[in-house]
């Protein structure tokens, strides 16, 4: 069984939503950004062993701010330093 992620779910489902609906540029954008990241319609590179054992590719993130895999890391990063200044300061 697959991993259903809300990328997936874009995947499946946004494009029949898309021809329904009259969606806001913006909308549309962070949709198109959440389906295309890290995939191969954004790019990537190879990161391989120098001896040639072992080699992967890795897809370039969307960095769109609604995307929950580019965004989860800032998400937490903000949210311990706001705990760290809330904790220290207050
Ligand atoms: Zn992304």
């Amino acid at each position: 069984m697959a991993l259903v992620t809300l990328q997936t779910i874009f995947q499946d489902a946004f494009p029949a939503y898309e021809q329904r609906h009259a969606l806001p540029a913006h909308v549309r954008r962070a949709a198109h950004a959440i389906m295309q990241c890290r995939t191969a319609a954004l790019g990537g590179h190879v990161q391989a062993c120098p001896d040639g054992h072992m080699s992967r590719i890795w897809y370039n993130s969307c960095r769109h701010r609604s995307c929950p895999q580019c965004a989860y890391l800032q998400t937490e990063r903000w949210l311990s330093t706001r705990t760290y200044i809330f904790a220290h300061f207050f």
